[in-house]
C-alpha cells in the first residue's frame, strides 16, 4: 500500500544522490535484507521488497521527478510495479541476476521455478470523487508495461539463430576454484542455456521484451472504499514466452469531499442553522450527492442535532442498497445585530430572567470590568 513513503530514507540515501550512488545503496539493502539471508523473516521480506520498489523508482529519471515533485501521488499511471504482491523470484529477474553480481550467492534463486516466468504485477493510482463512487466510473489509464519484442518474437535473435556458449562451450555450467572447493554454478554469459544469441535483434538490443505505452481502461465499481485494490488480470507485463502475463492493480483513493465524510455507507454533512431557526423550526436544504434535498428542521434543534436522510448514502461495494445521509446541525449565533434585532432580543431576555449584559457599556467600564477579572483570576492561583 503506498502511503507517502520517503524512498530516499528506504534506500538510505541524500536527495541529491546520483544514479551510481543509488544503485550502490539498493545492492546493499539488497544483501542485507535478502530472504536467503534471513529464511521466514517477514519483515526483511518487507524491506526487501520495499527497497525494489524505491530502487525502481529513483533509478529511473522519469519516475524519480515525477516523485521528487509530487511524492508517491506523481508516480500515479506510472507503471511501478507491484512489488508487495511479487515473487522475491521475480524481482531479480526484473532489475537481471548480473546487476547484483551475486551469481553464487542467489544462484539457488536462478532456476528455482518450472516453466517460462511470468509477467509482473503492475499498480496504478485512481482518484475516485464520492459522487464517482455513487454509480461506478469508468477512468482510463496509460500504462508503461513489459511486452515481448514484437520484432523477434522474444526470442532476443534477429533471425533465431544461436551458437554455442564460448564461455561454458555448451555445458551450461561452469566451475570455480580447485581442489576440494569446487563450486559449479550456472554459466553467467549464457545463463545456463549452452548457446547464445547469435544475430541479436536490432529493436530490443537481444533484451527480447520492450517497454510499451498502453492505454486501459478501468471500471471502477460502485461503493469502492479507499484504498481498496482492483485486480485486472493478465493486464500486466507479458511473462516469457509461453508464460502468463502479469496483472494490473489499481489502488483507489477516495478525494475528500467539500460537504461529505464518508463513514462506510453513510455520509456525515454538517449544515449550519441560525438560532431562530433551530429554536422556532425551519424548512432548510441540505447538499446531497446528487444536488440538494429540502429537510424540516424541528422546532428546539440543538446544535449537534443529527437527521437522517435515508437512502442518501454510498451504496455497497455489490451496488445494492444505499446508506443514510446523517445531516449534523450547526446552530449558528449572530456576531452582529442590529439596533432593532437587538432590541427584539431584549425584550425576549426579559421572558427569560436571566442577566445579560447592559446595553450601552462603554469602554472604561468594560475595561475595568476586564482588569477586575483578571484580578479574581490571579488571586485563585495559589
Ligand atoms: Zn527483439
Ligand atoms: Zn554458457
Amino acid at each position: 500500500m503506498p502511503g507517502d513513503e520517503d524512498y530516499y530514507a528506504i534506500l538510505a540515501v541524500p536527495r541529491g544522490a546520483d544514479p551510481e550512488e543509488i544503485k550502490k545503496a539498493y545492492r546493499r539493502a539488497a544483501m542485507k535484507f535478502h530472504p536467503d539471508r534471513n529464511p521466514g523473516d517477514k519483515a526483511a521480506e518487507e524491506r526487501f521488497k520495499k527497497c525494489a520498489e524505491a530502487y525502481e523508482v529513483l533509478s529511473d529519471p522519469d519516475k524519480r521527478a515525477r516523485y521528487d515533485q509530487f511524492g508517491v501521488a506523481g508516480l500515479r499511471g506510472a507503471g511501478v510495479h507491484d512489488w508487495q504482491h511479487s515473487d522475491i523470484q521475480d524481482i531479480f529477474s526484473f532489475f537481471g541476476q548480473d546487476f547484483f553480481g551475486l551469481g553464487d550467492l542467489f544462484g539457488g534463486f536462478a532456476g528455482g521455478r518450472a516453466g517460462p516466468r511470468p509477467g509482473q504485477s503492475l499498480r496504478v493510482l485512481i482518484d475516485v470523487k464520492l459522487e464517482e463512487v455513487l454509480k461506478g466510473v469508468t477512468r482510463t489509464v496509460q500504462v508503461k508495461r513489459r511486452e515481448l519484442c514484437e520484432k523477434c518474437g522474444g526470442s532476443g535473435s534477429a533471425s533465431g539463430r544461436r551458437e554455442t556458449c564460448r564461455t561454458c562451450r555448451g555445458q551450461g555450467r561452469v566451475q570455480h576454484g580447485g581442489g576440494f572447493f569446487r563450486v559449479v554454478t550456472d554459466c553467467p554469459a549464457c545463463r545456463g542455456a549452452g548457446s547464445t544469441i547469435a544475430d541479436p535483434c536490432k529493436e530490443c538490443h537481444s533484451q527480447r521484451f520492450v517497454i510499451r505505452q498502453r492505454t486501459i481502461e478501468m471500471q471502477v465499481p460502485a461503493g469502492i472504499e479507499d484504498g481498496q485494490r482492483i485486480r485486472y488480470g493478465g493486464q500486466g507485463d507479458a511473462g516469457e514466452p509461453g508464460g502468463p502475463r502479469g496483472d494490473l492493480y489499481a489502488e483507489i483513493r477516495i478525494e475528500s469531499h467539500p460537504f461529505f465524510e464518508r463513514h462506510g455507507r453513510d455520509l456525515l454533512c454538517q449544515v449550519p442553522v441560525s438560532f431562530t431557526q433551530a429554536a422556532l423550526g425551519a424548512q432548510v436544504e441540505v447538499p446531497t450527492l446528487e444536488g440538494k434535498e429540502p429537510m424540516a428542521v424541528t422546532r428546539g434543534t440543538q446544535s449537534g442535532d443529527l437527521y437522517r436522510l435515508r437512502g442518501k448514502g454510498l451504496p455497497e461495494l455489490d451496488g445494492r442498497g444505499r446508506g443514510d445521509l446523517l445531516v449534523q446541525m450547526v446552530v449558528e449565533i449572530p456576531k452582529k445585530l442590529t439596533s432593532h434585532q437587538e432590541e427584539l432580543l431584549r425584550e425576549f431576555t426579559k421572558t427569560e430572567h436571566k442577566g445579560v449584559l447592559p446595553q450601552r457599556e462603554s469602554f472604561l467600564e468594560k475595561l475595568a470590568g476586564y482588569l477586575r477579572q483578571e484580578n479574581a483570576e490571579d488571586k485563585k492561583k495559589p
